[in-house]
């Protein structure tokens, strides 16, 4: 069981996470725990991560330690009074050695990828410890492990790191060997490589933990418990009346998440997948509410749409030229430039003509991508490359879609009535996803066309 940032973000929220943990507990269950930071903080240590090799001085690094002590203080008093001074202890310790790091950045002037992901541990590294004292509190016996130690082995890809396949073996042993007589806490977003350097998992990351760990100890289920009562047909912040999703299949879910739906982590998917372990999204805040069960085959409704997302912070990027007609290797130049600077390509299409090819990447890449192709057109591989930072990408998602014709059709001329300019558009090989792009003011609105047009806050069976 995985609890986001939410449902950790104060002592009443952690209570309640320990009702739920020991209504399981006493049912005979045998439970493991992955933790978030608490809800903001990760937000606070890669702001002012960020900020430090550029500041002018460090002033802000003593009021920043002293609200995350504040804080986790008042949670641990409010959850786990009675352990207190042992917890107080490991808190004093990692805030100490965070506030070390944050100056070592400062008088460096320099945040390297390994840093940065040993900073911004430090939210979960601070929560978990309260979480496993506000258990025994209850009189549940509990270990906290960091993810290393829990056994979570990973890429050295920093910031984005995936686990190795060998951690399952590891974590069987430190984690799986505990859960006849207690609950381990482990905590979120963090590995580290074989060498033993942390990384973390990307933003959200503690979905995935949470599959790693369920991977690793053969779980039956793995419960993401979160903030709403499950995946829903679009963001409910978007969409005012989404509607929750009884059930939905892992493919569907790695294309809403990869396309930008915040509710869970885009590989969290994965290491279920692989050892085709059931997943239920369920409300911390609403714990009898059913929520969505994710399975290898979501149940066929009658509906071929079945979710909506958008993604804001991509950038387009097109390569024109006449010179790439029936030019073998042209892809290839691209591609292998881009792959070289590490750039995330989320789309491509190519014109039929084979004069034009356009790329969606994340906006952060832009800059990278557009380095990384210059050469091309120096060397008249190509005649031009634009970018378009103005643009989202909105994804049509259900696995229904597959061999259902006329979809396409009904997409696009939907968005054609309400004047919407559709700029690229690409469908998945799965066939659970139509994506395309428009411009950014049009997302929000795109979106709710097609919510309205696919009747998706309607029930169905
Ligand atoms: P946690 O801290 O529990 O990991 P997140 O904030 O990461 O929670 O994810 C939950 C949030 O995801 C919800 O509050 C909701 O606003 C947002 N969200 C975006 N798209 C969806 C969707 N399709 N279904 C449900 N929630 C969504
Ligand atoms: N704390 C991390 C984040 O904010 C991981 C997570 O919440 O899942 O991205
Ligand atoms: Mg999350």
């Amino acid at each position: 069981m995985k609890f986001g940032g939410t449902s950790v973000a104060d002592a009443q929220c952690i209570k309640r996470v320990v009702d739920i943990l020991e209504g399981h507990h006493k049912a005979g269950d045998e439970v493991a725990v992955v933790v978030s930071a608490q809800r903001g903080v990760t937000d606070q240590l890669i702001a002012i991560a960020e900020k430090l090799p550029v500041a002018k001085d460090c002033s802000e690094v003593p009021p920043l330690i002293a609200h995350l002590r504040e804080r986790h203080m008042a949670t641990l008093k409010g959850a786990a009074p009675d352990y207190v001074r042992e917890v107080e202890e490991i808190i004093e310790k990692r805030l100490a050695s965070l506030q070390h790091i944050l100056f070592a950045i400062y008088n460096l002037r320099e945040l390297t990828p390994r840093s940065k992901d040993y900073v911004i541990s430090y939210g979960e590294r601070l929560l978990a410890p309260v979480m496993g004292a506000a258990l025994r509190q209850r009189g549940i016996p509990s270990i906290v492990f960091d993810g290393c130690e829990a056994g979570i082995l990973t890429t050295a890809q920093h910031g984005e790191a995936t686990a190795l396949s060998r951690s399952d073996e590891i974590i069987k042993k430190k984690i799986g060997s505990l859960l006849k007589k207690e609950i381990p806490v482990v905590m979120g977003f963090m590995g580290c490589t074989e060498n033993g350097i942390i990384t973390t998992l990307g933003r959200s990351g503690s979905d995935y933990s949470a599959s790693i760990i369920g991977a690793g100890i053969d779980a039956d289920e793995i419960w993401i418990w979160t903030d709403v009562d499950g995946i829903m047909t679009s963001d409910p912040r978007v969409i005012n009346d989404a509607r929750v999703l009884k059930s939905v299949s892992y493919i569907e879910v790695m294309e809403l998440s990869y396309f930008g739906a915040k509710v869970m982590h885009p590989r969290s998917i994965d290491p279920a997948m692989r050892k085709n372990i059931l997943v239920r999204v369920k409300n911390t805040f609403n714990p009898t509410a059913p929520g969505t069960l994710i399975v290898r085959n979501g149940h066929r409704d009658s509906r071929i749409v079945k979710a909506l997302t958008y993604i804001e912070k991509v950038a387009s990027i097109n390569i024109n030229g006449a010179q790439m007609i029936g030019r073998p290797g042209v892809a290839k130049a691209i591609f292998s430039a881009l792959a070289d600077r590490e750039v995330n390509i989320m789309m491509i299409s190519q014109g039929s003509s084979e004069a034009n090819i356009s790329l969606i990447v994340d906006e952060s890449h832009l800059e990278s991508a557009v380095d990384a192709l210059k050469p091309l057109v120096t060397d008249g591989i190509v005649r031009e490359i634009t970018h378009n930072r103005d643009v989202c990408a909105v994804a049509v998602v259900g696995a229904g879609m597959a061999g259902a014709a006329g979809t396409g059709g009904r997409i696009f001329t939907a968005l054609g009535k309400a004047g919407v300019n559709v700029m690229i558009i690409s469908q998945g090989s799965s066939e659970a996803n139509i994506s395309f792009v428009v411009r950014q003011q049009d997302g929000p609105r795109s979106v709710r066309i097609l919510h309205d047009e696919f009747q998706l806050s309607e029930e169905c069976n």
